[in-house]
């Protein structure tokens, strides 16, 4: 009995592009399709995800 979560991790392929800005925390937010439903906090949520670094992040609505 094992659990596996598989993360889907992109590689970044253009990493030095913009690089800078995303370690600056400036990262290109871009709403993700997908199911809009954070399964561990049971909530509504949207989903971005910053193309140049691959950076995930869900905001509540
Ligand atoms: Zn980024």
């Amino acid at each position: 009995m094992g659990e596996i979560i598989a993360f889907k991790r992109p590689r970044p392929k253009a990493a030095h592009k913009g690089r800078t800005l995303c370690n600056s925390g400036f990262h290109k937010w871009e709403v993700t399709a997908g199911t809009p439903f954070d399964v561990k906090s049971g909530k509504l949520v949207t989903r971005y995800r910053c193309p140049r670094c691959g950076a995930t992040r869900t905001e509540a609505r």
